[in-house]
Order: structure tokens, then sequence, then C-alpha cells
């Protein structure tokens, strides 16, 4: 066997809705594994190797935002949480539980397991130190400038350090907080929506150079990525 088959934690009180997910996950070559309590799914997080948790926010015995609160605790597994509601869309934001994606219901098997694939990806670059920069991008840290599809970018100061944050862990979510964090030296004082603002000013620079590619990924209320290729 070529690859062993990847674990997915599956917690769903749902039968109806874990049943398809275990389906589409299991066509898809992977190796669901469902739990429909919190503490269960935590106790076969302990017993076994997993390499993703889909997790419903709703559980019967525990909130999934305990249950994520408990699994960062023990690791980095990624996250994906399934949410029936936009305000635990907010909460997930919010609370910065570290999850790694999210999924509204109702959602496709499809898009279930593209989202599996993406975290995975990503998660896997991540612990092999890191990935090769994205194509067409140049980052002269020496001269704080950076170059898309060849043209050196004019930047403001915190436009050269969001962007480089960005261009740093391509394809990795990052929360406007975090983005704050990495480009503005007193974080406390900008609010969420000068992150937007310069990723919009952003946004019209890299237009500017190369109009079809809008390489910034809006990730509806989690944060922003750089797209990987
Ligand atoms: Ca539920």
């Amino acid at each position: 066997m070529p690859n062993p088959r990847l674990t997915i934690l599956v917690v769903e009180d749902e039968a109806a809705i874990a049943e398809t997910m275990v389906y589409a996950l299991q066509t898809e070559g992977f190796a669901p594994l469902w739990k429909t309590t919190g503490r269960d799914a935590l106790a076969a997080l302990a017993a076994q190797p997993v390499a993703l948790i889909v997790l419903d926010v709703g559980l019967p015995d525990m909130s999934g935002f305990d249950v994520c609160r408990e699994i960062r605790r023990r690791g980095t597994t990624p996250v994906i949480f399934l949410t029936a509601r936009s305000s635990e869309v907010d909460k997930i934001v919010g609370l910065e539980l570290g999850a790694d994606d999210y999924l509204a219901k109702p959602f496709s098997p499809r898009e279930l397991t593209a989202r599996v694939r993406a975290v995975l990806r990503r998660s896997n670059g991540a612990s092999h130190g890191g990935k090769a920069p994205a194509a067409g991008w140049q980052h002269d840290e020496a001269r704080c400038r950076i170059s898309f599809c060849g043209n050196a970018l004019d930047l403001t100061r915190n436009e050269y350090r969001l962007l480089g944050a960005l261009l740093a862990s391509p394809g990795r979510v990052f929360s406007r907080d975090q983005l704050m964090t990495a480009a503005w030296d007193d974080p406390g004082a900008a609010l969420d929506r000068t992150v937007d603002a310069h990723v919009k000013t952003l946004r019209a620079k890299l237009r500017a150079v190369a109009p079809e590619e809008d390489p910034i990924e809006t990730h509806r209320g989690l944060g922003y990525s750089l797209r990987e290729t």
C-alpha cells in the first residue's frame, strides 16, 4: 500500500450528517472514525493517531469549543468546525480557538473533502519546516522589498509587514488579530477594520501589476491567506 489511510475523526451527533461525511471521506481514500460525543472523541484522540478532526459545535455532552480547547492543550491536530449558525462562526473567530477552518451546514460532501485536503496540505507543509515561496513572489528582506510577477511593489510600512507575514506561510489562514500583531507596532491601537483597509489597498496595488491574479484570499469570518500557487 503506497500511502496508509489517514484517520479523520468525525465528531457529530446527527447520524444522517455523520454518515454522509463518513461515506464521502471513505470514498476519497481516508479512514473516517465517527464519534457522537466530545468525551468519546477525546478518548479516541488519546488512543490512536488522528490526521484531522471534523468537529461539530453542538454536541450532546459538551460544546465543540470546549472539545477544541482540550484538543489544543494536547497538540496541533488540525480542526475543521461544523457550524449550524453564523453566531457560532463569530465565536470560533472571537475565541481564537485555533481552528483551521469551518464549514457551515448544510454543506456538500465534495466541499467537506476539499476542505479536508486543503487543511491537510497546509498542516503538512507547516510540519516540514515551511514551504517554498509561492510562485510569482520575491521577497528581498534586506531591502524590505516585495516583488510580484516581476514588479517591485510600492508599499507602506504596514502593508509591507502584513504582506510579508502572509508570504512567509502561503496557504495559512491568518486571523485579523494575527496580522495586526505581525504588522503593527501597537496592535492594541489598531481596529480590525484597519487590517481590512490595508488588504484592500494591497489588492489594488497587486491588481495594478497583475490584473488577473488576486493572490490574497478572504476566508469569511476567519481572516486572510496568500494563495499557494
Ligand atoms: Ca450537533
